[in-house]
């Protein structure tokens, strides 16, 4: 299963990539960004301990914004109204809302991003370039900033399409696990799913690969580990994506 020596890129006309962790070393980013936001809020609240990476992975990695925001406070004690999503991250002290403070996340995501600029794995950008004449790249993300992301590592004229968090709500597609996502992009350039490969990072994106009944599914390993990715349905797992360029 973890055969790179038989996979070829040239087999595939679509190449589905994930983003975060595929394309760009990007969790990082968000991993600050969140610790940056609860140490603000939790400075105005007394007897509340500090927010921690323990918290991070505990209750907000891998989950969409709102409701990490959501399962981090739950885990604290603290009951915030919801809001909505046109919420301000700006909100004053005591008029915070779970949305708002998922939005103020969002914003500092976006200004880290643009002060420091996104570099892609090299590896990928390799990968991307020896992709051979045909090959139809397109972006499948669950996040809401795709766009910005891809701008900022220089890399957003390379694909397609790009079927991100944006349009998973404007389409009303599940997102991954649920292979909807990927199925849309595929359908979007007219390949069907046997013709079609994903490259994903995380065990969730793998297990929506594997469902999609894609003609290959690439685990890239950047700390889900190897096993986990190949058990999630992964047909191949590489540490990077120049492996199998
Ligand atoms: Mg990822």
């Amino acid at each position: 299963m973890a055969d790179a020596s038989r996979f070829r890129p040239a087999d595939f006309t679509a190449h589905l990539f994930d983003l975060d962790g595929v394309i760009t070393p990007t969790a990082e980013v968000h991993m600050r960004a969140w610790a940056r936001m609860f140490d603000g809020f939790l400075s105005s609240w007394e007897d509340q301990a500090p927010y921690t990476d323990a918290d991070y992975f505990a209750h907000v990695d891998g989950r969409p914004r709102y409701d990490g925001v959501r399962a981090f406070l739950a885990s604290r004690g603290i009951t915030l109204a919801e809001g909505t999503d046109s919420d301000p991250g700006d909100q004053p002290v005591g008029e915070e809302t779970v949305r708002g403070l998922g939005n103020r996340k969002n914003d500092l995501v976006l200004a880290l991003i643009r002060a420091e600029g996104v570099t892609p794995y090299p590896g990928t950008v390799a990968y991307l370039e020896a992709l051979p004449a045909g090959a139809r790249p397109a972006i499948v993300s669950s996040s809401r900033n795709a766009e910005e992301v891809l701008r900022g590592a220089g890399l957003l004229e390379r694909f397609e399409h790009i079927v991100d968090g944006n349009v998973a709500a404007r389409e009303g597609l599940p997102g991954k696990p649920s292979p909807d996502t990927f199925l849309h992009a595929a359908a979007l350039l007219g390949v069907p799913a046997e013709r079609a490969v994903v490259y994903e990072d995380a065990v969730s994106g793998v297990r929506a690969g594997a469902a999609g009944g894609f003609g290959a599914v690439v685990g890239v390993d950047r700390g889900a580990g190897e096993a986990e990715l190949a058990a999630a349905g992964a047909t191949l797992v590489v540490s990077d994506l120049e492996e199998i360029a």
